[in-house]
Formats: C-alpha cells, sequence, structure tokens
C-alpha cells in the first residue's frame, strides 16, 4: 500500500483567517508550539482569528533544537495531551520538533512558517539533531501536516539571511532530485516527486531577488508570494512523494562535507549547498544551467568560490574527501570520484578568477 500526501496550504497576508473554517474540521481546541520570536510574531494573529472558533489551550516553547527529548517532553505537558490538534509556528527545527511531537500523540497536526528557509511546513520528515546540536537522523511521520499557513506580511518581517539562503538551498532540489533519480525506473508517485522537483527553478530565478528586496524593506510585493511557493511548497511537493535517498545528492554532500572540514566563518545551509550545486553542475557537464544558477547567486550574493564558504582555494582536499561517502550520495546516476569533485570545484575558481 502507498499514501501520498500532497501539502495543503494557504497564502497570503491574510491566510491565517482561514484557520477557524480549516481547522475547526478537528476539534474545539488547539495548543501553539514553536519558538520565542516566532510565537511573539504570529501567536497574537492565531489567537485572534481563533477567538470564538478554537480555544487555544496554551502556548509552548519547542526546547532549544530538533531533538526525539524535546519532542518527548512536549507530549507530557498537560495542555498539549489535551488538545484536539497541534499547531507548529516557526522555522524548520521548532517544525520538525512539533511534528514529531504530534507524531507520537496521533493529533492532527497544522503548521505556521516563520520564515521561508525550507519546506519543513509541508513535509512528512523530520530532520532531527541530538542534544548536543550534533545531525542525528532523518526520520518520517506517516504523513505531512494537515494544512500549511503561510502568511506572507510575516515572512516579509522574518530575517533575510534565513530567506536568502533558502533559496539557494531550494535550486538544489530542482537538479539533485533528477540527477540521483537518472536512470532509475521509479513508479508514478516518485516521478510525480521527480518533475515536482524540477518546477522549483523558474520561480526563484524569475522571483527570488525582488522577494529578497521585500524582506529587506519589510514589506510585501508581488514577487514574494511565488518565491515563497518555490522555497516551500515546490520543494515539498517533490519530497512527499520521493524517497528519502533520492532528495539531495552531491550539492548537499559538499554541505554536509563543510560541517566536518575546517572553515573561516559562519555559513547558512542554503548558501553552502548553493555552492556545491554549481560544483554539482560542472561536473555533471550541465553548463547552461550552472551559468544560470551562478548569475542569479552572484545577484544576491550567494557563494560562488570556495573563499565564499571560508575555504582555501588551494586546498579543498578535505571538502572533497568528506563528500564522497554522506548519505547523500547514495544514489548516484554514475560513479563520482575525489578527483572528478576536485577538478569541478577548480573548474568554478577558474570561471570566477575569468569573471564568469
Ligand atoms: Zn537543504
Amino acid at each position: 500500500m502507498k499514501s501520498t500526501f500532497f501539502p495543503h496550504f494557504t497564502i497570503g497576508t491574510d491566510a491565517y483567517e482561514a484557520v477557524p473554517d480549516i481547522c475547526g474540521d478537528y476539534g474545539r481546541t488547539a495548543v501553539i508550539i514553536g519558538g520565542n520570536k516566532s510565537r511573539a510574531a504570529a501567536e497574537p494573529l492565531i489567537r485572534k482569528v481563533c477567538e470564538g472558533h478554537i480555544e487555544i489551550l496554551g502556548s509552548f516553547l519547542y526546547g532549544d533544537d530538533a531533538t526525539f527529548e524535546n519532542a518527548e517532553a512536549l507530549t507530557k505537558i498537560p495542555e498539549v495531551q489535551k488538545a484536539d490538534m497541534i499547531f507548529a509556528v516557526g522555522g524548520g527545527r521548532a517544525t520538525d520538533t512539533t511534528k514529531w511531537a504530534s507524531h507520537l500523540l496521533h493529533k492532527p497536526l497544522f503548521t505556521f512558517p516563520t520564515l521561508a528557509s525550507n519546506c519543513a511546513s509541508v513535509t512528512a520528515v523530520c530532520i532531527m539533531y541530538n542534544p548536543d546540536h550534533s545531525f542525528r537522523c532523518s526520520i518520517y511521520r506517516e504523513r505531512n501536516a494537515y494544512h500549511t499557513f503561510i502568511n506572507t506580511e510575516i515572512i516579509a518581517h522574518s530575517p533575510r539571511d534565513y530567506f536568502w539562503a533558502g533559496l539557494g538551498d531550494a535550486l538544489a532540489k530542482q537538479y539533485e532530485v533528477p540527477f540521483s533519480a537518472r536512470g532509475l525506473d521509479l513508479d508514478w508517485v516518485q516521478e510525480t516527486g521527480v518533475a515536482n522537483a524540477q518546477n522549483v527553478k523558474n520561480g526563484i530565478l524569475k522571483y527570488g531577488k525582488k522577494a529578497l528586496e521585500a524582506v529587506d524593506r519589510q514589506e510585501v510585493n508581488d514577487s514574494l508570494e511565488p518565491a515563497i511557493l518555490s522555497i516551500i511548497v515546490a520543494p515539498g511537493m517533490a519530497s512527499v512523494c520521493i524517497e528519502d535517498d533520492l532528495d539531495s545528492c552531491l550539492a548537499h554532500a559538499i554541505y554536509n562535507s563543510h560541517t566536518n572540514t575546517p572553515h573561516k566563518g559562519n555559513h547558512l545551509h542554503g548558501a553552502v549547498v548553493n555552492y556545491g550545486l554549481q560544483v554539482m553542475l560542472q561536473l555533471d557537464g550541465q553548463y547552461e544551467e550552472r551559468d544560470k544558477i551562478r548569475s542569479f547567486a552572484k545577484s544576491i550574493n550567494l557563494p560562488h568560490c570556495l573563499s565564499d564558504i571560508g575555504i582555501d582555494p588551494a586546498h579543498p582536499d578535505e571538502l572533497v574527501k568528506n563528500c564522497l561517502h554522506t548519505k547523500d550520495m547514495r544514489v548516484k546516476p554514475y560513479d563520482i570520484t575525489f578527483d572528478m569533485v576536485y577538478k569541478a570545484m577548480m573548474d568554478i575558481e577558474e570561471l570566477n578568477r575569468q569573471g564568469k
């Protein structure tokens, strides 16, 4: 048996007004779980639309990271146990912790992303960490959120760097999924996921820069909504259809290697992933696409060479070596060797020297 749950969502400056109608079918009481800043931004609006329809029994901090321990602790809170449904408010880590807590309690889950940096609010997968904040595992719920409410006004006021990196991360989905899936004989659902992944790029290349300007100015413009759909919903529609192994490849492998390789500075996930994507497109000979991604990256100052991610361009050896064996590389269309990745990185450096 196979079940797939496509994301259901409402988006707009007035997205929360749909909450009573949509959530009302699942009960009369709810709890809000999220981060401190995200709850400060979203909770007053959620409480207002719920007045007279859904009683909010309480509001709780999710913890300090997406851990099983934090999810278990949430399930022990009496109001959480009593509520008919759970509202997850925040970015990826708050959302994933709450997703797992609601899975343990078998309660309907609704998500309210306050950042557009990944597709966590619409997918079934939870990315979990250890209490020391190191990566632990990804684990699947039986389904994704019942509905996702995306308030564009709140995202216009979110930290710009997360939005900026989110644009870079989403673009990787467009290329990593079909790259991993190349040559495989997939069933209908997975083919649909691969097709959905390839619906990310156009929205980001067309609207991403203007949408980032909206976040910089903290006001909604016409580009913000389509860009948010390309960061949150389009990758999510791919993710709910495909196996974990197809979800990422060399771009994310380079990011995961980067976290274990000494480097200068702090670099957000999506920024390093976007550099990794440029290397992957170079290695795979997709030069036209490489140029499109690099020109977009340059237009919003995403990394486009090794020094941009804090790695000495003369010594990427460790970064290359560590990326070859990450779990992202389990499914790939051909053998990828140290020399191939190293050469692709050097080719990108050369393009950069030529000002391309
Ligand atoms: Zn990513």
